[in-house]
């Protein structure tokens, strides 16, 4: 059962911010959550799913199985929750008006985002600078394939009133990824174990992932 977050707390918390497609949420999205509330002394972190990604790649699943599947993923950790916002209707989609509305969701809490490394680098952000005025911290977990060359110029594009609002989490990297979840699953192939046996159980009833409609256009056979 996940705590229950009042809107308005009259004491400050510490929320931690954790956007993505989460088509379908996988383990290491767990692991980088559970890590950055740990390492930042968070008291709690929402899983925001987003309706309208400009940045990344359209989901291929609706935002109820996502939800659905967040839900069953995170229903065992009481820091953890999920968060609607950025799937309402009104939603532009872009970071610095979602923190806008939790911010008005959530008056009294101090928010840090957390981010892996692809989407800072591989994404054009805009309005980088309001979004970090507007944060406590922006924290980044590392990925495989990132280069620390890319991510550092793109940090030292910061000005340096809000650059120490930024840095890197201390974590390993790891490859998981929803492509990879997708691919295995078009394939006929199990993704048992890569993600919450709920999760799993999830996309099995649901028969989710299966065809090539979902497969993003351009993905390969996963080759071992
Ligand atoms: P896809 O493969 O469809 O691009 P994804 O696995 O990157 O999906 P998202 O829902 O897009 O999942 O990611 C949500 C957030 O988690 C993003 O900030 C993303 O960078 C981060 N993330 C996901 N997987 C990893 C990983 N293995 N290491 C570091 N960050 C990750």
């Amino acid at each position: 059962m996940n705590l229950p977050i009042r809107e308005h707390e009259s004491v400050r918390v510490k929320i931690g911010v954790f956007g993505g497609t989460f088509d379908p949420i996988h383990n290491v999205h767990l692991f980088i959550a559970e890590s950055a509330r740990l390492l930042e002394g968070l008291d709690r972190v929402l899983f925001v799913p987003t309706g309208n990604p400009h940045y990344r790649n359209a989901a291929r699943t609706s935002a109820e199985h996502r939800c659905a599947m967040i839900s069953a993923a995170i229903a065992e950790n009481p820091y953890f929750a999920l968060d609607e916002s950025d799937l309402d209707v009104e939603a532009s989609g872009f970071t610095a008006d979602l923190l806008l509305r939790l911010h008005a969701k959530y008056s009294n809490a101090a928010l840090t985002f957390i981010i892996g490394a692809d989407s800072i680098v591989s994404t054009s952000w805009r309005r980088f600078d309001e979004v970090l005025a507007s944060l406590e911290q922006f924290v980044i977990a590392p990925r495989a394939g990132i280069e620390t060359d890319a991510l550092q110029r793109i940090l030292a594009a910061v000005p340096g009133h809000l650059r120490e609002r930024v840095h890197t989490l201390n974590l390993p990297e790891l490859p998981e990824s929803a492509t990879l979840i997708r691919t295995l699953l078009a394939q006929g192939r199990s993704v048992r174990y890569l993600v919450p046996d709920s999760v799993w159980r999830y996309i099995e009833t649901h028969a989710l992932y299966t065809s090539d409609s979902n497969a993003p256009t351009g993905e390969r056979d996963f080759v071992e």
